[in-house]
């Protein structure tokens, strides 16, 4: 580990006991504050970062990476002081006579480590939240957008003392070398596959973890649905920052009755959003080469297995157009791998239940969309199936809600972020109980008489 980490570690360390003192609400949301002046003021140095490091267009990089860290930003100073008072809680039978509080303290010393597919957005919500309870902080951005990593770091070091927040940049051994410090809590965004790592990491030193992680989401066509509402936001979904989005329709289920005229409104969306050619200024780029190879080899993979490409998107290098495939089967490897491009394969289905059992045989997505008009419908799906989040007639817009709980389930992680889920997140709740006239000590031992009555009373009371 380089010694900048290791120094930046001992002080936030030695640093607990006195924010726990100096590190309140005033403290806190002036804090807020000067992270959102910095994010103003490097707004286009961003926006240049990201475009250097995958094409993002500059509106989507307003949308998807600035527009959430400041909407965090503004909700947690405006509700902080709700969410830092403690919470009074009334006394159960066997605690009359004490009072109950529960007081949301911060963890302390925290690690953020991020991917590179919102780059900024996934390193700095998750600070705000940090922040917001009262945690120290240091940051282990992508490696795979150094661009951007490099203007995450400068703008923290510009506002924020190292003993408070510092950002540690490289790759695998950067991050390994973190996760060998007894850290309070470990908030991770990444793949299922590191997250186990993680956790494993974790559990050495038992620093909590919450963990964002990814899968495949399913996307359900029911055949009632609004077809040109669901190809604006499945092309929308899928297709921002080149399908590179953790809660990305992963794939189609659509009802046979409707598939023909689906597929031809999804076309057209794709051709009014997308068709400028293959340099689009409107589609992300594939992050890079290795992963660009990762999307073809899928592609080759599925073709030679049978499936078939019914729009053909164009290939240069990093840049891939909206591609739709059909006759997918479960040999293939889209069918098992997190496809995290803008490959959107098309499964027609006649009878709903197989949908279910073939989605409740996978691990536990991330999202689920659902587009139907019915009612009865959509509830059967949400009932009988399990998910982080679910968009009914929408996609991906869960995740700009701040009072909605952002997480997965399982597989798809663990914990929750985003507003006070993000705030209790980054939170010790701490169970304070105070005793002014108990009737407790009356059942304490000897167990004789009086105790064993009182007792068997108890006992009786409660059923
Ligand atoms: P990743 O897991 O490869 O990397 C994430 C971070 O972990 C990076 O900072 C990387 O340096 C670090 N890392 C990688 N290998 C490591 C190792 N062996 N030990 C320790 N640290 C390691 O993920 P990615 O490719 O950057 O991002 C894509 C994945 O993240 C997808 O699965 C996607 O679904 C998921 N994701 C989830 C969310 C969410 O909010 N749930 C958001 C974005 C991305």
């Amino acid at each position: 580990m380089n010694e900048i980490t290791a120094a930046a570690f001992a002080a936030q360390s030695e640093g607990v006991l006195t924010r726990r003192q100096s590190f309140g609400l005033v403290e806190r949301r002036a804090a807020l504050a000067r992270l959102a002046l910095a994010v103003r003021q490097n707004e286009l140095a961003l926006i240049a970062a990201i475009s250097a490091d995958f094409g993002k267009p500059e509106a989507e990089v307003i949308l998807t990476e600035i527009l959430p860290v400041m909407q965090e930003i503004r909700h947690a100073s405006r509700n902080l002081r709700r969410w830092m008072r403690p919470r009074r809680v009334a006394p159960t039978l066997a605690t009359l006579g004490t009072s109950a509080r529960v007081r949301s303290e911060a963890r302390g010393v925290c690690l953020i480590i991020a991917p590179w597919n919102y780059p900024f957005s996934l390193a700095l919500g998750p600070l705000v939240s940090a922040l917001a309870a009262g945690n120290s902080a240091i940051i282990k951005p992508s490696e795979m957008t150094p661009a951007t990593s490099a203007v995450i770091a400068r703008l923290v070091h510009s506002v924020f003392p190292p003993d408070l927040v510092a950002v540690v940049e490289g790759g695998v051994e950067a991050s390994q070398a973190l996760l060998a410090l007894p850290f309070d809590h470990i908030f991770f965004t990444g793949s299922p596959a590191v997250g186990k790592i993680v956790m494993s990491a974790a559990a050495k030193t038992l620093s909590s973890v919450t963990l964002e992680l990814g899968g495949k989401s399913p996307t359900i066509i029911g055949p009632d649905a609004d077809l040109k509402n669901a190809a604006k936001w499945i092309a929308f979904g899928k297709f921002a920052n080149a399908g590179q989005t953790c809660i990305a329709p992963d794939h189609v289920f659509v009802h046979r009755s409707v598939k023909g005229e689906f597929l031809t409104v999804l076309r057209e969306q794709i051709a009014r959003s997308y068709n400028t050619g293959i340099n689009s200024p409107h589609l992300a780029r594939i992050v890079n080469e290795q992963h660009a190879k990762r999307l073809a080899d899928l592609l080759k993979d599925a073709i030679g297995k049978g499936a078939q490409i019914t729009l053909k998107g164009q290939v240069t290098g990093t840049c891939m157009e909206p591609t739709l495939i059909e006759a997918i089967t479960p040999e293939m490897d889209i069918s098992d791998e997190e496809i995290f491009g803008p490959i959107l394969p098309i499964i027609s289905y006649d009878d709903i239940d197989d949908v279910l059992g073939q989605m409740n045989a996978k691990p536990k997505p991330l999202a689920l969309y659902v587009f139907c008009k019915s009612r009865m419908l959509t509830d059967k799906i949400i009932a009988n199936t399990s998910s982080g989040s679910v968009g009914v007639n929408l996609t991906v817009a869960q995740f700009t809600h701040t009072g909605l709980p952002f997480g997965g389930v399982n597989t798809s992680g663990i914990g929750a972020a985003h507003g006070h889920y993000g705030f209790r997140a980054f939170s010790h709740e701490r169970a304070i109980l105070s005793n002014h006239f108990s009737a407790l000590p009356l059942v304490f031992p000897p167990y004789t008489g009086r105790a064993k009555r009182l007792i068997g009373l108890i006992k009786r009371f409660l059923g």
